[in-house]
């Protein structure tokens, strides 16, 4: 079963890279073999994970050997307005027993035990490698609990051999789609209320996009999953337009429901001024076009107006500084083209993106942004980035956490911009705050310090005079 889904996964409609695909690449699937030594990435498991766990209500049930729990524990700053349930790591602990005898009891008594402790809305289950293995049916344990406890528990089979971290979001999306979305109705319904999928209010993102949809008048009746509650993201199909923030992760969700329900959906993206103001714009439009009052439209552009001058007004300051500033931009998908606006907007000019994890689209549009001069890396090597910081072609680089360590050996300033940030840079006043970082960090005394040979390269006499 867990085969035919990841087939269907594979078989995406919505995805423009799997459509380009000839009937036997697309057989052959998106992931990548790894190459022995190089670094990983997360597996199926920790993607699935990365979309669920910001449900902070629920509690996050992982059965396995505590090291899955433990290895990608606190990695992501998805952050909660309310329960903190979802901060409490739950685990099986597989050991070498239940390796022979079965987990499957095991794991109903973790269950039980957290629903009578906590009483949670719902449970979720995350299957993993060595119960995957051993033939525990976590699907049959999950049902049995479900009937037994009266509470939701359900079962998220994407165990980290099936593939890569990207998989394992779409296995999620297939969960939620299979046991969540569409369970509970809302007490009631408007006709501006949206779904946002794959935002995960990392650092409190979503709270600086929220209150402007309230003012619009536009109602979030559904964030899959950032700041989630399990009975919101239950109710996401009476959602009258579904937005994809990274469309590439949770397609299926979104095609799925518009299918299944009839929900358009969008793709937008929350980085960088003029991306903002078309997201709300976009959303505005379609709410409109579903039956919404056309005022939403007038209000949309109120917000945009005044929100656009104030946030060119609190750059302004930043440009002096940033002039003649160029940056390496080590990142992927949406994150490839909104950022390069966002940034160019405030005075620093770009060296390049790399587009590995970017659809067709994504590279298109950068493109059409920047002209075919422009710099995409497909496949940048490591030693390839070290080679032009350490040439000095380019003053900051901006990347993931696990690119830092290039950066950091060439002594050239790094900011991160994925998903282990701990500052909001989404919205208009995210892009401040990511201003307001790159200066901090370019302006950061540490790198004139690192430069500087050490005493003892710079001989004896130079020791000397420095004790003097
Ligand atoms: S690859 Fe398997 S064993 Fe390793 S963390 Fe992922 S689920 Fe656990």
């Amino acid at each position: 079963m867990l085969q035919d889904k990841i087939q269907d996964v594979f078989n995406e409609p919505g995805c423009a890279t799997n459509q380009a695909k000839s009937a036997k690449e697309k057989k052959k699937g998106c992931t990548k073999s790894l190459k022995p030594g190089a670094a990983a990435g997360g597996c199926a498991y920790d993607g699935a994970m990365i979309v669920l766990q910001p449900i902070a209500d629920a509690a996050h049930l992982v059965h396995g050997p505590i090291a899955c729990l433990g290895n990608s524990w606190d990695n992501r700053g998805s952050q909660s307005s309310g329960p903190q349930l979802y901060r409490t790591g739950f685990t099986t602990d597989l050991s070498e027993l239940d390796v022979i005898g079965g987990g499957e009891k095991k794991l109903y008594r973790a269950i039980k035990e957290i629903v009578q402790q906590y009483d949670p809305p719902a449970v979720f289950v995350y299957q993993t490698c060595v119960p995957a293995m051993t033939g525990d049916d976590i699907a049959a344990v999950c049902k049995f609990a479900t009937q037994k406890l009266g509470k939701p528990v359900i079962p998220v089979d994407a165990p980290g051999f099936v593939g890569s971290k990207n998989l394992g979001n779409k296995l999620a999306g297939e969960a939620l789609l299979e046991h969540v979305i569409g369970t509970v109705e809302p007490e009631y319904t408007t006709p501006t209320d949206v779904c946002i999928i794959g935002e995960y209010n990392l650092a409190g993102e979503l709270w600086l996009v929220k209150p402007l949809l309230d003012e619009i008048g536009i109602r979030l009746l559904s964030c899959i999953s950032g700041d989630g509650r399990y009975n919101e993201v239950a109710q996401a199909h009476r959602a009258r337009v579904t937005m994809m923030v990274c469309s590439q992760a949770l397609v299926n969700v979104g095609r799925k429901m518009q299918e299944r329900y009839g929900i358009p959906y969008f793709e937008g993206s929350f980085y960088g001024v003029s991306d903002m103001s078309d997201t709300l714009r976009t959303m505005a439009r379609m709410l409109v076009e579903r039956g919404a009052d056309k005022s939403l439209i007038d209000r949309a552009e109120g917000v945009i107006a005044r929100e656009e001058s104030r946030v060119w007004r609190r750059l302004e300051p930043y440009k002096p500084r940033f002039e003649g500033k160029r940056v390496l931009l080590f990142t992927g998908g949406v994150k490839s083209w909104s950022m390069v606006s966002a940034l160019e907007g405030a005075g620093l000019t770009i060296l390049g993106t790399s587009t590995k994890k970017s659809t067709k689209e994504d590279k298109e549009r950068i493109k059409k942004m920047k002209g075919d001069e422009f710099h995409q890396w497909d496949d940048l090597k490591p030693r390839d980035i070290y080679k032009m910081l350490a040439d000095d072609q380019a003053d900051i680089m901006m990347s993931g956490g696990r690119s830092q360590f290039i950066s950091l050996k060439a002594k050239v300033p790094w900011l991160d911009i994925n998903q282990e940030r701990h500052h909001a840079y989404a919205g208009y006043d995210g892009i401040v705050n990511l201003c307001e970082e790159i200066d901090k960090t370019l302006s950061n005394p540490i790198w004139r310090q690192v430069r500087q040979p050490a005493p003892w390269e710079s001989g004896p006499s130079s020791t000397l005079l420095a004790a003097e």
